[in-house]
């Protein structure tokens, strides 16, 4: 938060809201193609993305984006388990704004490790105009029990920029649900979100991963803006162009990845 803005606790709520907004027109307007591939901003998931593979990136911008059967599974099965109606802005601040829990995302946006960093996370629980929980889903086909580097890191930067957009994140933590959704009747992926929010809230989530044990597995983190800050500035290098693209080490990372026949980093020829 910049010195010359009122920090949450020393507004009215509407002065909250109006404060935001500028400061959000502001942070867009300054868009001045300063990072490597002449981008302005960098997403969230781009940043996650390095800590797969950065070179997956770098093939990202040269060679366009390779559609994968998996890529398209994943972004309908995102749709079907966390189905979204859009609202404008002044219905979001009054829906997020009520006592009761409220299920509402927001674009984010803000400074951070040198980057200007924007995004959009899976889902934020909000209460009196906090963010309480901010979740990250994770489909897999494979066992839902690690936690990847890149999803942890994900969901800590969503986190920072909802802290750096000047909300109260004194309440908040972070969620990375990891969901093995190939083995969910149709009927329990309609109603998932809501009892995956309902868990959280009532801090129920350790009964909900027995019901759906080997299926489900949350990765609950306390938000810390300092990890997050870290997270982006050890990829900054790459987009302030201070360094190339550093390659997967891993046969299986290059065997999996839908460039390896172009990619001159690939540690796997396919046939
Ligand atoms: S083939 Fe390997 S090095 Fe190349 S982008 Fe894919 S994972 Fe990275």
């Amino acid at each position: 938060m910049s010195e010359l803005e009122a920090p949450w606790w020393l507004l009215k709520p509407t002065e909250f809201w109006n404060q935001l907004w500028r400061k959000e027109r502001k942070f867009f307007e300054s868009a001045d193609e300063e990072f490597r591939h002449g981008t302005s901003f960098v997403a969230v998931s781009s940043i996650a993305e390095q800590y797969y593979c950065e070179y997956k990136l770098e093939n990202d911008f040269a060679l366009g984006e390779i559609p994968t059967e998996t890529k398209d599974s994943g972004t309908a099965l995102h749709a079907e388990l966390m189905p979204t109606e859009r609202i404008t802005r002044e219905e979001f601040a009054v829906l997020v704004s009520r006592k009761e829990p409220a299920l509402a995302v927001i674009p984010v946006w803000g400074s951070a490790g040198g980057l200007k960093v924007v995004g959009e996370p899976d889902h934020v629980i909000w209460a009196e105009g906090r963010p309480l929980w901010v979740m990250e889903l994770k489909t897999t086909r494979g066992d839902p029990q690690p936690l990847w580097e890149d999803q942890e890191n994900q969901v800590r930067i969503y986190g920072l920029l909802l802290d750096r957009m000047g909300f109260d994140c004194s309440k908040m933590r972070l969620a990375v649900v990891r969901l093995k959704s190939g083995d969910l009747r149709d009927e329990e992926k309609r109603e998932w979100i809501l009892k995956v929010s309902a868990a959280l809230i009532q801090g129920k989530m350790s009964e909900l991963e027995v019901k759906y044990r080997g299926v489900m597995k949350a990765h609950i983190l306390e938000h810390s803006a300092e990890r997050a800050e870290k997270a982006v500035r050890s990829k900054a290098g790459y987009w302030l162009r201070e360094r190339e693209p550093i390659p997967s080490t891993s046969v299986g990372k290059c065997r999996a990845c839908e460039y390896n026949a172009v990619c001159p980093k690939s540690l796997y020829k396919p046939r």
